[in-house]
C-alpha cells in the first residue's frame, strides 16, 4: 500500500476543497461572528505567510494564549501546516508556571487575546525567547502596551499572502503541537503531538464506536483550546466538515445554553464542572436543547446523578469518556454494547458511569504487583495504555522515565476492568485512601455523595490516622437552600458501603478548590481539611 504522510496540511486542504461552505461560529469580545471554512482556510494561509515573514521557521514554537474562537482555530492549522509547532498555553496557570513553560518550550512568537495581554505584560521581562507578541484583534483595538514588537493579528493577516501553500514536505512524525499538563504537583510536563498522532486521533473521533463526529454535526468544544487541543475536536471537526461553535471568552452556563439553542449545536464537550453549571442554568431558565445528540464529558469522573439528570430530565444523551494530555486525549469511551440494552435502568447507568472501553486503535492493560488483574470488576491495578496517539515521552523532561516504561504509558490511574473490557477509575494512585491495609476509593464515595439530592459537589480526601493509617473525610457543597445534617449524609452512605468505608467526618464547605481546568485540587483540599480539623 502507499505510504502517504498523515499530516495537517492534508487535512485542511481537504476541508477547503470539500467543505468550503460549512461554518465556524465564533464568539469574541466584539460579538458573535460567522465565517465559512473557505474564508477561515484563506485566513489560515495568510497567517502562515505572516508568521513566516516574522521569521518563524520549521520546528519553531509559536505559543497561543487565547480562548476558544476562530483566530485560535486559524492558528491550530496555520502553525503546524507551515512546519512550526503550536504551543497552546493554559491561561489559568500561575505566573511561575507560565514563565517556566514559555521558556521551556522556547516560544518565539506568542499569539495573545487582548483581554489576556496584562497577564503576559506582568511576566514579559522574564521571558527569554519570545521575539514578537501578536494581539488577536484589529489594529484599531490594539491595547496600549509597554511591550515592544507588538503586532495586530488582523493587520498581519490582511497584509499577508492568502495563497500561501501549506508545506507538502512534512514528515508525519514531525511535531505539530505542544501542550503542558496542568500539573497538580511539580512543574508542568510537556507533551509533543505529531502530525500523525493528531491525524489518527481525529479519525478516532469520527468512529461511530466513539463519538461519531461527522459532517452532519455542529460541534461546540467548551473544553478550552489551551487544554489538550480542546480534546482534538477543532482538528477533527474541520477535517470532517462539521460546523463548529467556539464559545469565546469566559462563557457562562447561560451563554453556553444560548449558543446551543441559537446554533442548533449537536455535540458539545467539557468537564463535569461545566455540565453541573449547565444543569443549573437549565433548571433556572428555559432553553431548547433538542438539537443536542451528545454531551461529551471527561477529565474527571461523571457522577451518575449528572448522567441521569441530562438523560432523564432533559432527554440529552450523555457520553462519558476518559483521557489525559498524554493520550491526545481520547482513550476510553463508555458506551453500552447492543446486547446490554435490555439491562435494568440501574445497571445501564452503572455501566455508563464507568470510563468505558479502550477505543479502536489503542491497547490497554491493567496491572498490579501480581501481574495483569482479572477482568472481574473487582481487582484493582494501574491502567497502562499504548498506541499511535499516545505520547512516548515528556518534552525535554527527565520525568519521562516515571510514566513511560516498557513501551507503555503508565497513567497513574487505578482502575478495575469488567468482563466487557470497560474500566472504572477507582482513583488516581496518589488519591487512593489506604485504611487498615485496604483501599477505599474516594471516587466511589464522591459519586455516591453527589447522587444525594441536597448535595451539589463532593470530594473525599484522606487524613492520616494513627490506628488505620488513613481515614476518609467527606467535603460537601450543598445546593442552594438545601439542608441536610452530617448524620443524614452518613446514614445515606451506610446503605451503600461497608462500615469501614464511611467517612470519619463530613465537612460543609462553600466551594471545593479546583485546578486550572476544573478538577478537584485534592492537595489543597487536604491542607484545608487538616487545618479545619486542627490536625
Ligand atoms: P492533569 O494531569 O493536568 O489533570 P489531564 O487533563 O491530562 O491533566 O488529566 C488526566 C487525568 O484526568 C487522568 O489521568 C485521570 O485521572 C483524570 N480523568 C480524565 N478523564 C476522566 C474520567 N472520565 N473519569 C475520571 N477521571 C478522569
Amino acid at each position: 500500500m502507499m505510504n502517504t504522510q498523515l499530516t495537517l496540511p492534508f487535512m485542511i486542504n481537504h476541508t477547503e476543497k470539500y467543505y468550503a461552505k460549512k461554518k465556524v461560529i465564533s464568539r469574541t469580545l466584539s460579538g458573535t461572528h460567522s465565517f465559512t471554512y473557505k474564508k477561515i482556510v484563506k485566513r489560515m494561509r495568510s497567517l502562515a505567510s505572516a508568521l513566516e515573514s516574522l521569521g518563524i521557521e520549521k520546528g519553531d514554537r509559536v505559543g497561543t494564549f487565547a480562548w476558544n474562537h476562530h483566530r485560535h482555530l486559524e492558528a491550530y492549522f496555520a502553525v503546524p501546516s507551515m512546519g512550526a509547532v503550536l504551543h497552546t498555553i493554559n491561561i489559568r496557570l500561575s505566573e511561575e508556571h507560565l514563565i517556566y513553560i514559555i521558556n521551556h518550550a522556547a516560544d518565539k512568537i506568542l499569539l495573545i487575546d487582548p483581554d489576556l495581554l496584562p497577564l503576559i505584560e506582568r511576566i514579559q521581562d522574564r521571558l527569554q525567547t519570545v521575539e514578537a507578541f501578536v494581539v488577536m484583534t484589529d489594529e484599531a483595538f490594539l491595547p496600549e502596551s509597554k511591550l515592544t514588537s507588538l503586532y495586530s493579528y488582523e493587520a498581519l493577516v490582511q497584509d499577508a499572502d492568502p495563497t500561501y501553500e501549506f508545506r507538502e514536505d512534512l514528515d508525519e512524525n514531525d511535531p505539530a503541537g505542544l501542550c503542558y499538563t496542568s500539573a497538580t504537583t511539580g512543574k508542568p510536563k510537556g507533551v509533543l503531538y505529531t502530525h500523525r498522532g493528531i491525524y489518527l486521533h481525529s479519525m478516532a473521533l469520527g468512529m461511530a464506536n466513539t463519538v461519531g463526529l461527522s459532517e452532519a454535526d455542529i460541534a461546540m468544544p467548551v473544553v478550552p483550546m489551551f487544554h489538550v487541543n480542546a480534546w482534538g475536536i477543532p482538528f477533527a471537526a474541520a477535517w470532517l466538515g462539521a460546523d463548529q461553535v467556539l464559545p469565546g471568552p469566559s462563557p457562562t452556563p447561560q451563554i453556553l445554553a444560548s449558543l446551543i439553542e441559537e446554533n442548533q449545536v449537536s455535540i458539545t464537550a467539557g468537564v463535569p464542572t461545566i455540565w453541573l453549571g449547565l444543569l443549573k442554568a437549565l433548571e433556572q431558565g428555559s432553553y431548547n436543547m433538542k438539537s443536542l445528540r451528545a454531551v461529551l464529558c471527561g477529565g474527571s469522573a461523571a457522577p451518575k446523578g449528572m448522567i441521569k439528570a441530562f438523560e432523564s430530565t432533559y432527554g440529552i444523551p450523555f457520553i462519558h469518556a476518559y483521557g489525559m494530555t498524554e493520550t491526545s486525549p481520547l482513550a476510553t469511551v463508555s458506551r453500552l454494547k447492543s446486547y446490554q440494552s435490555d439491562l435494568s435502568e440501574a445497571d445501564r447507568l452503572e455501566f455508563r458511569s464507568r470510563q468505558g472501553m479502550i477505543v479502536p486503535g489503542l491497547e490497554l492493560k491493567v496491572v498490579n504487583e501480581n501481574g495483569e488483574v482479572a477482568a472481574d470488576g473487582e481487582e484493582m491495578g494501574e491502567m497502562l495504555i499504548r498506541g499511535p496517539w499516545i505520547a512516548d515521552q515528556y518534552y525535554k523532561d527527565e520525568r519521562t522515565a516515571d510514566a513511560f516504561r516498557d513501551g507503555w504509558l503508565h497513567t497513574g490511574d487505578v482502575v478495575t476492568i469488567d468482563e466487557e473490557g470497560a474500566v472504572k477509575i477507582v482513583d488516581r494512585t496518589k488519591d487512593l485512601i489506604k485504611s487498615g491495609g485496604e483501599w477505599i476509593s474516594s471516587v466511589d464515595l464522591e459519586n455516591a455523595l453527589m447522587a444525594h439530592e441536597a448535595i451539589y459537589e463532593a470530594a473525599v480526601v484522606a487524613i492520616p490516622d494513627p490506628k488505620w493509617q488513613e481515614r476518609p473525610i467527606a467535603c460537601v457543597v450543598l445546593k442552594e437552600n438545601a439542608n441536610v445534617t452530617k448524620e443524614e449524609i452518613l446514614a445515606f452512605l451506610k446503605t451503600q458501603f461497608a462500615k469501614w468505608w464511611l467517612p470519619d467526618e463530613v465537612l460543609f464547605l462553600e466551594e471545593i478548590p479546583k485546578t486550572s481546568v476544573g478538577k478537584f485540587l485534592k492537595m489543597a483540599l487536604r491542607d484545608q481539611v487538616k487545618k479545619q480539623l486542627a490536625i
